[in-house]
C-alpha cells in the first residue's frame, strides 16, 4: 500500500469521535501483524467502545539512543454529509474527512515503521501511540497515560498538521462554567447595599475581578505566546428591566503561558467566585496544561537537521502537553491545520511522502 491507498482506506473507515473507533483499530492493528509486530489494543470507553493502540518496535542491536515515540489520534470530527468518508483525489490532493487532521500524520507514522521494520540494524526503540476521543472527551490521553509508561526519557512527536512549522510548545487552557445566584424580586428593592441579591451583578463582578486578578499577576508579556487570555464566551439570564434576576450562567476560557501554573490559576479564580456567592457552582468543562521544549533538546536539533521547518509556538491546546511527562515533546505533521474540521478538509499526498521519510530518518538517526 502506497500514501495515497493507505490514507484513503483510513479516511474511508468511519471514526468520527461520538462513535466507537474500533474498526480503524482493527485496521491498523491488523496493518502492523502483517509486519510481523504485534500492538497492544487497550480499552478506553467500554460503553462507547473506543480503544488506544500503543505498538513498541525494539531495537535489535545495543545503543544508548533515546526511544522515539510517535503520536496521533484515531478519531476526527463529525461529518457534515456522507461523501466525506468517501475519499477522493484530485491533482494530488486527497479530499475527506480526517484526510489532515489527523489521519495523514498516522499513514506516515504507519509507512515510515513499514520502512524501519525493513532494516536489518535497528538502534533506537520505536513506540506508536494512537489514541481515540482528542476531538472529544479527551479520555483516550488520559488512559493513555496510565497504561503506558517507559524507564527511559523519550523524543515524542505528535503528528498533528502544522504546515512546516515545528510546534515546540503551547499555552494551557481552562474552561469553566459559573452559574451564580440572585434573588428574584422587584427592581426598587436593589440597594447599594444588597447588590449581591441581584445575579448578573455578581457574574459581572466575578469577571472584574478574575481580570484584575490576571492583569495584576499573570499578566507579563511573553515574547513567543504573548499575554495570558481571558474569554467570557456564554453570559445567560433572564429578567426584566423591573425585576432581580435570581441566576445568571457564564462560561469562560483563560489560556496561559508555560511559565504560570494553570492550577494555581485555577485555584485563585475559584475562590473570586466563592467570596462573591458562596453558593455558586462551578463545572471545570476543561483543563489542560501547557508545555514548552527547550530549543536545546535532542529532538529539536534532530528535526532542523533532517529537513527545513520555522520552530513555532502554539496558543491553542493539543495532547502534547500530557505526553511531555514521558520526555521532550513537540508537534510535528503532514499537512495545513487551515484546513483541519473543515467540510473541504485536504492534504497533498506529497506531504505524507516527506514526512514517512522524516520520521523514518529520526527512527534511525
Ligand atoms: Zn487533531
Amino acid at each position: 500500500m502506497n500514501e495515497e491507498e493507505l490514507l484513503s482506506k483510513l479516511v474511508s473507515i468511519d471514526s468520527q469521535t461520538h462513535k466507537s473507533n474500533k474498526e480503524i483499530i482493527e485496521f491498523i492493528s491488523s496493518f502492523f501483524l502483517r509486519l510481523g509486530v504485534n500492538p497492544e489494543v487497550k480499552n478506553v470507553n467500554k460503553n462507547k467502545k473506543t480503544f488506544n493502540l500503543i505498538l513498541k518496535i525494539p531495537r535489535t542491536k545495543e545503543s544508548d539512543m533515546p526511544p522515539l515515540i510517535l503520536s496521533g489520534h484515531t478519531d476526527t470530527v463529525m461529518i457534515s454529509n456522507e461523501e466525506q468518508l468517501l475519499p477522493e483525489v484530485r491533482n494530488g490532493v486527497l479530499f475527506g474527512r480526517g484526510a489532515c487532521d489527523m489521519k495523514a500524520g498516522l499513514t506516515s507514522i504507519m509507512l515510515a515503521c513499514k520502512d524501519y521494520l525493513k532494516e536489518k540494524e535497528r538502534s533506537k526503540d520505536v513506540y506508536v501511540i494512537f489514541t481515540s476521543d482528542e476531538e472529544g472527551s479527551g479520555e483516550g490521553i488520559i488512559k493513555l497515560c496510565k497504561d503506558f509508561s517507559l524507564n527511559e526519557r523519550a523524543d515524542i512527536i505528535v503528528a498533528e498538521p502544522t504546515n512546516n512549522n515545528l510546534f515546540i510548545g503551547q499555552k494551557s487552557c481552562l474552561d469553566l462554567e459559573l452559574i451564580f445566584n440572585g434573588e428574584r424580586m422587584h427592581s426598587s428593592m436593589l440597594q447599594p447595599n444588597n447588590l449581591n441579591k441581584n445575579a448578573i451583578l455578581n457574574a459581572t463582578s466575578f469577571i472584574n475581578k478574575v481580570m484584575e486578578l490576571l492583569q495584576s499577576e499573570y499578566q507579563g508579556y511573553d515574547e513567543l505566546f504573548g499575554y495570558t487570555s481571558f474569554n467570557v464566551g456564554t453570559i445567560l439570564s433572564e429578567g426584566a428591566p423591573n425585576i432581580v434576576p435570581d441566576k445568571c450562567i457564564i462560561k469562560i476560557n483563560i489560556r496561559a503561558n508555560p511559565n504560570y501554573n494553570i492550577d494555581e490559576i485555577q485555584d485563585k479564580v475559584l475562590r473570586i467566585a466563592e467570596r462573591i456567592d458562596p453558593k455558586v457552582k462551578i463545572k471545570i468543562l476543561f483543563k489542560g496544561d501547557s508545555f514548552m521544549t527547550s530549543k536545546e533538546s535532542r529532538i529539536i536539533n534532530k528535526i532542523l537537521n533532517s529537513c527545513k521547518c520555522d520552530l513555532k509556538y502554539k496558543w491553542a491546546w493539543t495532547e502534547a502537553s500530557y505526553l511531555s511527562k514521558y520526555g521532550d515533546v513537540v508537534i510535528f505533521g503532514p499537512g495545513n491545520p487551515e484546513y483541519a474540521h473543515k467540510n473541504n478538509e485536504q492534504v497533498k499526498i506529497s506531504d505524507i511522502e516527506m514526512f514517512r521519510k522524516i520520521y523514518f530518518t529520526l527512527m534511525t538517526k
